[in-house]
């Protein structure tokens, strides 16, 4: 470094500055979290633009999220001043392909001004479609075409491209078919999905030389930040692009790839280093994020996955707070507890700009949301509504409403088709207008309009069984507890089965929503009392510039950092989540762990954990066991409190030791009945356990046991994954599983390979 380097340099280190300063060749960085890769690159374009290796125009920059592009575009105006010669192109993979698209639309039979679609669009497309087909949509749901759909544009196939076999999940294999119907579809009426932009671009440029070399040409310099989490066809998209002057930059961190669900592939890192060869890599081992113990605490919890490809992290920041684990009562004590910290942390003066609670799934947020409410805090949610103005969880207040207030017009008309009842506009309308003719509410229109012959025989008696419904529900409001009313209306209405037809991960989450909503309930006396509480958390609208604490998903904080940030929910059953527990296999079980990862490295001076002894699920407590991943840190760079149920040294105690870790905690509900199994008889698992390879220091025991089995050996099981015979004695074993620890299995039980 010298004096006379350009502000943009200064403060750089030496491998940054190499990455910045290494213009020509393919570069990829890889690095840990905080260690400078987006300052890096973004100080590499403004390098680029200052010394003119290019004009703005012939640079391509691709970032994880608009706000990153935004943030980008705007430090580099700050170090170099607004460059004069046009912009870069500087935005997400979807933001640059569709500014691509629409000057080749033609190539691919749109027009420059088609639509993209939203994804109620492309349902409606598809659900035609499907019907189309004599499909039974029920059984087979446009979402999940639709996620399929998107699997395959991700990878970069065009109906043609899929293979066989690929498309046999959907209706007896009728999917690809329907995807080329789509596809075909969609052209008529001049649109694309998000899918489509990038899967068109690539289909452009495949087939079209002229583009693809005066791309090639065009782009000088091509950079990409969180690398790790591009899919297959934004790594195809990428190669293309670079083939010919080979000026890229990589910036990522495999450690954080936590996309994998979305079809992004950490192997892309490794793929780089062959398509480019004599690629430089660089390193970055200094964080300048987190204090010691974060960052101690961080690298704890991910070094227990294996697959990595290994990296040093060092801070200089020598002070700091430990990591605080938290162990607390109950839910609503979590979000007690966290209030009152933020509210000592703002009489410190320090602005709850810098605060963030990240959670591992979205209902998570309500809690905090009306707590926060209550003592006054403002909030906001980045990447997702509040959670009183989500869509399901306002049709189910709308059916609330309703048979609290008959009147309650808006409520009706929400949900009178909402499952659908073949109650569509037309219907309505006319309810409408008997309605205003005789100033009476909705649903008493819809009584008195059975009594004519005003619609067709079919959507009568739809509409006098809804009419029927909502009586009834309102004759139980005066017995049931208000929260049980909930439950059955939202089952009864058919709401809850719509959701469960969907069968995606989205509504999944919208389910668990409304499990949340129900448990909301159970906090309040009546449901008028209840429905009030709504009604001022939705009026709470903050300020827009005021000061606010951020709430979110842990995916959603990806590459931002905070002075002091809550992780809440670590327990078992919530992250990792159930659903990867489930699954069982280590891929998802490794991906919850980088997201620990990724949540722990977003803290800059403070870093707090919390779980909660007991949760309230489908309104029955059930105690709740510590996450592993508390687990899993070390013990010197945590300092625990107040901890209820043993928090992190009863995990130590228990997932190190011998012993059933789940011994001597009061089992859950909600695990699969194999889990509970082997649970509830002793320490013995008593499913097989097969024999899957030898590893090569198996130590056969000779005439002790069986024969086929010895100390090494590999061995799967169905729920608790992978694992290594440990010990041998007579005809007990002891198994050690990668992810659930030791258990014993009778001899009897162990398949041979
Ligand atoms: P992530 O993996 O989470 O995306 P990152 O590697 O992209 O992290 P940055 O966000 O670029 O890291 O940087 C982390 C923090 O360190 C930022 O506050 C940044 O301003 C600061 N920083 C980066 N480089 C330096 C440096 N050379 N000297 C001082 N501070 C730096
Ligand atoms: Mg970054």
């Amino acid at each position: 470094p010298s004096p006379d380097d350009p502000a943009y340099l200064q403060g750089l280190n030496e491998p940054q500055r190499e990455a910045v300063l290494t213009t020509e060749g393919p570069v990829l960085v890889l690095a840990g979290a905080g260690t400078g890769k987006t300052a890096a690159l973004t100080a590499r374009l403004a390098h680029l633009i200052a010394t003119r290796r290019a004009y703005p125009s012939e640079i391509l920059a691709v970032t994880f999220t608009n706000k990153a592009a935004r943030e980008m575009r705007e430090r580099v105006g700050r170090m170099i001043g607004p460059a004069v010669e046009g912009m870069p192109w500087l935005g997400t993979f979807h933001a640059i392909a569709a500014k691509m698209l629409r000057r080749h639309a033609e190539l691919v039979g749109l027009q420059s001004n088609f639509t993209i679609l939203d994804t109620d669009d492309q349902l409606r497309l598809l659900k035609q479609l499907i019907q189309a087909e004599g499909i039974d949509e029920k059984r087979w749901p446009a979402r999940q075409l639709a996620g399929l759909i998107d699997q395959w544009k991700n990878r970069g196939w065009t109906p043609e491209e899929i293979g066989a076999g690929e498309s046999e999940g959907y209706a007896n294999g009728r999917g690809q078919k329907l995807y080329a119907a789509y596809q075909a579809r969609l052209r008529d009426v001049n649109a694309c999905d998000f899918g489509d932009l990038l899967l068109h671009i690539l289909t452009i440029l495949k087939r079209h030389r002229d583009v693809l070399e005066s791309y090639q040409q065009r782009f000088r310099y091509i950079m990409v930040d969180e690398y790790q989490d591009t899919n297959s066809s934004q790594y195809l998209w990428l190669r293309l692009l670079a083939q010919q002057r080979k000026n890229i930059c990589c910036v990522g961190d495999d450690d954080q790839s936590i996309y994998s669900w979305r079809g992004a592939e950490v192997a892309n890192i490794l793929r780089f280093e062959k398509d480019f060869p004599g690629a430089k890599i660089v390193r970055l081992e200094q964080n300048y994020r987190s204090n010691p113990h974060i960052l101690g605490a961080a690298s704890g919890v991910i070094a227990e996955n294996g697959n990595r490809l290994g990296k040093t992290l060092w801070t200089e920041i020598d002070v700091g707070e430990k990591v605080r684990i938290i162990g607390v009562w109950d839910g609503p004590e979590e979000a007690r507890r966290v209030g009152d910290e933020i509210e000592s942390i703002e009489r410190s003066g320090q602005s709850l700009d810098e605060v963030a609670i990240l959670v591992r799934a979205q209902h998570q947020t309500r809690e905090f949301e009306d707590r926060f409410i209550q003592i006054g805090l403002p909030y906001r949610i980045v990447g997702g509504f509040r959670f009183y103005e989500r869509a399901e969880i306002r049709d189910a207040l709308a059916y609330l409403r309703l048979v609290n207030q008959p009147a309650d017009d808006l409520a009706f008309e929400r949900i009178v088709n909402v499952p659908k009842r073949g109650l569509g506009d037309k219907a309505v309308e006319k309810l409408h207008r008997l309605a205003r003719a005789e100033a009476i509410p909705l649903a008493l229109a819809a009584a008195r309009i059975l009594d004519t012959d005003e619609m067709t025989p079919q959507a009568r008696r739809s509409l006098g069984a809804f009419i029927g419904d909502l009586a009834r529900w309102r004759d139980r409001a005066a017995q049931l507890p208000h929260a049980e009313l909930a439950r059955q209306i939202l089952d009864e209405s058919g709401y809850t089965a719509m959701l469960q037809a969907e069968r995606t991960t989205e509504s999944a989450g919208r389910l668990e929503n409304l499990n949340e909503l129900t448990r909301a309930m159970e906090e309040y006396e009546t449901l008028g009392a209840f429905l009030e509480h709504v009604s001022l958390v939705m009026d709470n609208e903050a300020q827009a510039d005021e000061r606010k604490i951020t709430i979110m998903t842990i995916h959603a904080a990806k590459g931002l950092e905070f002075d002091t940030v809550f992780l809440a929910g670590w327990e078992e059953g919530i992250f990792p989540s159930q659903r990867a527990l489930d699954e069982g296999g280590l891929n998802s079980l490794e991906e919850e762990r980088r997201l620990a990862y990724v949540a722990l490295t977003r803290a800059r001076k403070r870093c707090i954990i919390l779980h909660a002894a007991n949760r309230r699920i489908y309104g029955q407590w059930t105690s709740s066991i510590p996450s592993r991943f508390v687990g899993e840190l070390p013990p010197e760079h945590v300092e625990e409190e107040n901890s209820m149920s043993g928090g992190a040294s009863l995990w130590r105690a228990n997932w190190s030791e011998r012993a059933d870790p789940f011994a001597n905690v009061q089992r859950g509900s909600g695990r699969g009945p194999g889990w509970q199994r082997a649970q509830q008889s002793g320490q013995f698992v008593k499913e097989p356990v097969r024999i899957v390879e030898a590893r090569a220091s198996a130590v056969s025991l000779g005439n002790k046991g069986r024969d086929d089995m010895s100390i090494g050996l590999r061995v799967f099981h169905q729920k608790f994954g992978y694992g290594t015979i440990a010990e041998i004695e007579g005809n007990k074993l002891e198994i050690d599983f990668e992810t659930a620890g030791r258990k014993r299995v009778m001899d009897s039980f162990v398949q041979p390979a």
